[in-house]
């Protein structure tokens, strides 16, 4: 997971193409899993390696956070969280 300035840069990893993406990303804390489905992303055609825009990363861990807690608060252990985007 890595961050990058320009959705026309090619794959840093191996040059292949990037193609904008709704990915889904798991997290898992303390037997809490935690599933953010469709979150537009570049994914790498070729490597898969995933790019998100500057600032993206850090919101979709800011996300994840916040359903561990909420997680936490309801009691939620052993258990999994969806939260899905989505577009109107
Ligand atoms: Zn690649």
């Amino acid at each position: 997971m890595r961050k990058i300035d320009a959705s026309k840069e090619p794959c840093s990893e191996c040059g292949g193409r990037l193609e904008r993406k709704h990915i889904t990303q798991e997290f898992e804390r303390e037997g809490v899993k935690v599933n953010l489905s469709g979150i537009a992303a570049l994914v790498c055609a070729d490597c898969g390696e995933i790019y998100f825009q500057p600032g993206g990363a850090d919101k979709v861990a800011a996300a994840a956070n916040s359903l561990f807690s909420l997680a936490v608060t309801e009691k939620q252990h052993k258990c999994s969280l969806t939260a899905q985007i989505c577009q109107a």
